[in-house]
């Protein structure tokens, strides 16, 4: 049974067609990759299975069972917007959504120590967010999305924005959380990065699902679309 399990979703806004009945399933321990450019419906598809929006048609199942509320405890999120509180300091903000997913505060506080330590940055435990750099917050927002041990982690373009230095530290920890066995749901527009991750994709145009499949059969099929995302 799939981790997540998206089957012919749509969701329409006014009269403009947002996604259009897609459907893809995430294994454990797999990194599945939603590719297109801005505007195709990779955000839309996203917050769905977040269930911040609702589809107009089609059904999404989690370990083959429809969303409740517990489910969001199971999930991760890192906002392609980022939605940290700028003046609330990293571990008060951090250890309480935790909470909010239903971890005890000792663990979360544990937790947000090791993964501030794997980071190599113990000391932003008491910072403000707003005394961070923008890449640096944008690590804290990694540790937002994963400190509550979700089973399945919804990335929407997890690199953009940070240095090659930091987006490699980040590509390792993503494939030692896959090893681990958590899925994760990881929107780009770039196919270097899921060239590397992800053995599964959808490609979305406009909506619409172009491709989708083994990566490695798609690209010896169609190698002139490498060229063609990799310039959006
Ligand atoms: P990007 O990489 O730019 O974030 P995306 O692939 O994530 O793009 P979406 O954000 O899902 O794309 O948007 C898909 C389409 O739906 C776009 O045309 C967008 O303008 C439209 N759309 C998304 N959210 C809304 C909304 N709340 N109201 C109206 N239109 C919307």
């Amino acid at each position: 049974m799939s981790v997540l399990d998206v089957s012919n979703v749509s969701k329409q806004y006014g009269d403009k067609t947002a996604v259009d009945s897609i459907s893809l399933q995430v294994e454990r321990g797999e990194i599945y990759g939603l590719l297109g450019a801005n505007g195709a419906g990779k955000t839309t598809t996203m917050r769905m299975v977040l269930g911040l929006i609702y589809p107009d048609a089609g059904s999404i199942r989690y370990n083959g069972k429809p969303y409740t509320n517990d489910i969001t405890r199971m999930l991760g999120y890192l906002p392609e917007e980022r939605g940290l509180y700028p003046k609330i300091k990293v571990s008060e903000q951090l250890v309480y959504l935790a909470q909010l997913k239903g971890m005890e505060k000792k663990k979360a506080d544990a937790n947000l120590k090791r993964w501030l330590e794997r980071f190599g940055v113990p000391e932003y435990y008491d910072k403000r967010v707003e005394e961070l750099s923008k890449g640096n917050q944008q690590k804290i927002q990694f540790i937002a999305a994963v400190i509550h041990e979700p089973q399945l982690i919804i990335l929407d373009e997890a690199f953009s924005g940070l240095d090659p230095v930091n987006v490699e530290i980040l590509k390792g920890t993503v494939k030692e959380l896959r090893d681990s066995g958590v899925s994760i749901l990881f929107s780009t527009h770039r196919m270097e990065h899921v060239e590397e991750l992800c053995r599964n994709i959808t490609i979305l145009h406009k909506s619409k699902t172009v491709m989708k499949g083994n990566l490695r059969d798609i690209k010896n099929r169609f190698p002139k679309e490498r060229v063609l995302l990799s310039t959006t």
